[in-house]
């Protein structure tokens, strides 16, 4: 009975130590947030009409200053620090942001053979962490909007710098609009690894938070795909897919909006390819029950995601590189976060997520 005592005492010390350790490094990363000094392009205030212009101003400051942010990294925290500072510059306060610190539980896998001049990003440790900003709405409901800033040691501009930039920008872009849903965006860390940062996350929501969720919106990896998707859906026992609603709704909204952007091939609603993969952030969200849309460029014409017919895969190679994918594909980029960026704003906007799809 004692040793139990004293065994319980040893956990709650050691829990104590622990969770008083990551409160002081959450301290510490926003403190270095206050202080460091944004860059003019990065700190311009988007408008409602500019979609996917300050992503991109973004997207340039990610290529130029974190490339090999692996996940547990020195880079893969200096990338958090610039997330804050750009949320603190853009219209939300302390008070708005908390930092979940976690330890990665699963090794960081061999990188691809590919990924010839992978950049190491600094001393490397077991801990990352996930940055979430709520920005309130008229209902406690709410919509998470999630996008990884780690990447596989490569500039990571399509995986994921293209998710944090359209993210962040429509983070800045509805600090100050009305919005029926409360909108909790998180970025999160170390994805590469088994989805630690999202699956933490999903796993220490409180039964009421969880029950709150009506939609989860991935970002993962726009940039330099031949074609643009939305994904959803869930393969239920009976290997059918159920809970696409979502997905569809989002669809009907890209459509209305003029936006090349596609559900997978053959308008495949019954059983898109890539519903029920566990690729990304989606997929610990998806495993409780909650719906979500995927933003994915990819190319799955035949049936696999080969990202791009001309190079084959640009994530995970020494092609997720901003110059790369510009002299290979010009205005590729730009546009294909402005219709991202675009789409994301008008489903911001509806108030009928729960009522139809949850
Ligand atoms: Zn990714």
């Amino acid at each position: 009975m004692k040793k139990i005592f004293s065994c319980i005492l040893a956990i709650i010390i050691l829990g104590a130590m622990l969770s008083g350790c990551s409160n002081n490094d959450s301290k510490e990363m926003i403190k270095k947030a206050k202080n460091f000094s944004i860059p003019h392009e990065v700190s311009i205030n988007p408008t409602k009409e500019d979609y996917g212009i300050l992503a991109y101003n973004f997207l340039h400051y990610i290529q130029d200053n974190y490339p090999g942010r692996i996940a547990g990294t020195e880079k893969e925290k200096e990338m958090a620090v610039f997330i804050l500072s750009a949320l603190l510059n853009g219209g939300y306060s302390e008070k708005d942001i908390s930092i979940q610190s976690f330890n990665i539980t699963e090794a960081v896998p061999m990188m691809d053979e590919s990924i010839k001049n992978k950049f190491e990003g600094g001393k490397q440790s077991n801990s990352s962490q996930n940055i979430k900003v709520v920005k309130k709405g008229e209902s406690e409901k709410t919509i998470v909007v999630g996008a990884h800033y780690d990447s596989a040691g490569t500039h990571g501009v399509d995986d994921n710098g293209s998710g944090i930039a359209v993210a962040l920008e429509n983070a800045l872009r509805m600090a100050d609009t009305q919005t029926h849903y409360t909108i909790c965006y998180i970025f999160f860390g170390s994805e590469e690894n088994g989805m630690c940062g999202s699956r933490e996350y999903v796993e220490t929501l409180s039964e009421k938070e969880r029950e709150d969720i009506v939609l989860m919106i991935n970002i993962d990896s726009v940039l330099a795909g031949d074609y643009h998707y939305l994904y959803g859906g869930n393969v239920n026992e009976h290997g059918k897919v159920d809970r696409a609603e979502a997905v569809v709704k989002a669809y009907d909204i890209a459509k209305k909006l003029g936006l090349a952007i596609q559900l997978p091939p053959e308008g495949n609603i019954d059983y898109p390819y890539p519903t029920g993969q566990k690729r990304s952030d989606h997929a610990p969200f998806n495993d409780i029950g909650i719906p979500y849309i995927y933003f994915e460029a990819n190319n799955w014409e035949n049936g696999s995601p080969i990202e791009t017919e001309k190079h084959g895969l640009i994530m995970h190679t020494d092609k997720d590189d901003l110059d790369f994918i510009e002299n290979e594909y010009g205005e590729r980029a730009k546009n294909t976060l402005t219709d991202y960026s675009t789409l994301l704003y008008s489903l911001l906007q509806e108030n009928d997520w729960e009522q139809e799809y949850k």
